[in-house]
């Protein structure tokens, strides 16, 4: 049976750090699933959805096993009808952790077959965050260094 992961994010927008992570990713699994969550009734996203996705799929455009999809429902919904029995997720420090560590417990008791599988960041990769990215955008600051793709 093939593994498949979700890499589930708000990815707004997806980093150089989050690049890392799927890629370190395709050495434990088949398939990666990177999905963009949103919410329909706030989308107060910073970069449109749809442009996102077409960034990523760039991104990626040479490795057939990664797909990019959106999806608002439950994640472990999501990954359950996508058939990923695992939850890719990135850790820069103690405060990923302590967000990751509850989120992980509320997907396992929504879906049991589901296991959260975290890598720690590369190091280049720690300081890049994406409300960092968004700052230094709106005041025209270049992102180019924190970002695998052109904007
Ligand atoms: P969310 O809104 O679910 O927190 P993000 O788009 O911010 O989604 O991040 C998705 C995942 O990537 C999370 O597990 C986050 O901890 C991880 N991540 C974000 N930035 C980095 C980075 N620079 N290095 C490694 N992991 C990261």
């Amino acid at each position: 049976m093939k593994r498949i992961a979700l890499f589930p994010g708000s990815f707004d927008p997806f980093t150089k750090g989050h690049e890392d992570i799927v890629l370190r990713g395709l050495t434990l699994f088949d398939e990666i699933i990177v999905a963009i969550g949103y919410n329909s009734s706030k989308s107060q996203r910073y970069f449109p959805i749809d442009f996102m996705v077409d960034k990523i799929k760039a991104t990626f455009i040479d490795y057939p096993n990664i797909s990019v999809h959106t999806f608002s429902e439950l994640t472990a919904e999501f990954a359950r009808r996508n058939n990923a029995k695992y939850l890719l997720r990135g850790l820069r420090n103690t405060t990923d952790f302590e967000y990751e560590n509850s989120i992980a417990q509320v997907n396992r008791n929504l879906n049991k077959d589901l296991e959260s599988v975290f890598l720690i960041t590369s190091p280049q990769f720690a300081s890049i965050n994406s409300s960092i990215i968004r700052e230094v955008h709106r005041y025209n600051g270049d992102v180019s260094s924190m970002i695998p793709y052109k904007l």
